[in-house]
């Protein structure tokens, strides 16, 4: 294996046996399975949909929840699958992401027995895909001012409106659609093939090309009254997932800032430039490494922290705010400097660093952008919310 982690500070000794053999095994995934693959399924911007039965095997869809076929691995464990998947690339993380924090976590916390029956053994065995429609074409950053829809009709509901940037949204057999109604926003499981529900993907994206991303049109589209989530009420629930996802990502973006930290190293060591020096004796050069390794560290000790505080019951919205926005920001500028160090070289496929840089852009600005994590600590500290 060529990947064996970062680790400046012996974190590693931070970790049980336990949580070694889980990363071992998710390593081990993203290196043979993963990486081989990867970097055509970018240039075509295709998603290898033929991982799906082998990361559900693996335990890897809904990890971290309880029951009904899931592993129920602890949340440090699933923070470090995220890692090892996201070192491979971050759009096969956010589908692992999204079918376990966004699709099967509100089916389970909010669902009732026959849509956990019915969903979360085929979500979890990969036999299905889902997706989450919270965002629309003008509400973004504001979910609170969605327009989509949902009217009682007799004894279901008709939903109207439209969702866009949905990952997953054209390949998935289940979407959680969020809809305004007169008691509130409410959650509800739309299957694929429900009359006017429809897909088209979004084509043209320069990030996440290995991963699906697509816009839902919900015209007259009719459900039953079973297919509404009965436990999802108010906009806070839609928002408890996001911060599901959330933690696996602040855990998933240190996998792509080492892939790039450790390609510089390496490339540093190597690369000479000077009276045949390798580029790794100038000081500039170390003062970008020192820089990386630095807050990959700090980044490293603030996820394991939010994933001990949260295998407690103790973490707070508030926390993942902080997790999530520092941990992209150190990743995107390892990516960065990555990228300078390894001068035109840098700029090709031949590394992942690209290709990492590109997707953390995406990352910086889904699953609340870095200014609204921003906001959200800025309540946090001064009790004053500066949203509007
Ligand atoms: C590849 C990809 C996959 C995605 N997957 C999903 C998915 O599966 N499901 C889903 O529902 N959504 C998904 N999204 C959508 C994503 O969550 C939104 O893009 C995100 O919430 C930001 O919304 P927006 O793009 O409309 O930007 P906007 O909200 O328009 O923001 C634009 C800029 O304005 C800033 N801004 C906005 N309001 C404020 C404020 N009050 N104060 C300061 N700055 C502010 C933002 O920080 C940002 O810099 C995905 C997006 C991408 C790119």
């Amino acid at each position: 294996m060529t990947f064996r982690g970062v680790d400046y500070f012996a974190i590693d000794s931070l970790f049980s046996e336990q949580e070694l053999l889980v990363r071992q095994t998710a390593r081990r995934f993203a290196e043979e399975r993963v990486v081989p693959l990867i970097r055509d399924c970018y240039r075509e911007a295709r998603f290898p949909c033929e991982l799906i039965p082998e990361l559900a095997q693996l335990g890897f869809l809904g990890a971290n929840l309880e029951g009904y076929g899931c592993a129920g691995m602890s949340h440090v464990e699933y923070g470090l699958i995220m890692q090892e998947l996201e070192r491979a690339d971050s759009g096969l993380r956010s589908f692992v992401s999204v079918q376990g924090a966004l699709v099967m976590y509100p089916i389970l916390t909010y669902g009732s027995e026959e849509q956990k029956q019915k969903w979360l053994p085929a979500l979890q065995s990969g036999r299905a895909v889902g997706c989450f429609g919270l965002t629309e074409p003008d509400f973004g950053s504001n979910p609170a001012g969605m327009r989509t829809r949902a009217v009682k009709d007799g004894n279901g509901w008709v939903i109207d409106g439209e969702k866009t940037w949905i990952t997953n949204g054209s390949v998935a057999d289940v979407a959680v659609v969020w809809a305004r109604t007169e008691a509130g926003i409410r959650g509800f499981v739309v299957e694929r093939g429900t009359p006017g529900f429809a897909t088209s993907d979004i084509h043209g994206k320069w990030s996440m090309r290995a991963s699906v991303t697509s816009s839902l049109s919900l015209a007259d589209c009719r459900v039953r009254d079973s297919d509404m989530l009965p436990g999802a009420q108010g906009l806070k629930a839609p928002l408890a997932c996001l911060s599901q996802a959330r933690y696996g990502i602040g855990w998933g973006v240190l996998g792509a800032a080492m892939d790039c930290y450790e390609t510089a190293r390496q490339y540093s060591l190597v690369r000479k430039q000077f009276d045949d020096r390798p580029i790794a004796s100038h000081q500039l050069v170390q003062e970008k490494l020192a820089w990386m390794i630095t807050e990959i560290t700090k980044a490293q000790l603030l996820a394991l922290h939010a994933g001990r505080l949260k295998d407690q019951g103790k973490i707070e919205p508030a926390h993942i705010s902080m997790l999530k926005r520092n941990n992209v920001a150190i990743a995107l500028e390892c990516a960065r400097l990555s990228r300078d160090l390894l001068g035109a070289n840098g700029i090709t496929d031949e590394y992942p660093i690209m290709r990492h840089l590109c997707n953390l852009e995406t990352v910086k600005t889904y699953e609340g952008t870095d200014h609204i994590h921003a906001l959200v600590i800025g309540e946090k500290v001064t009790g004053v919310a500066a949203y509007r």
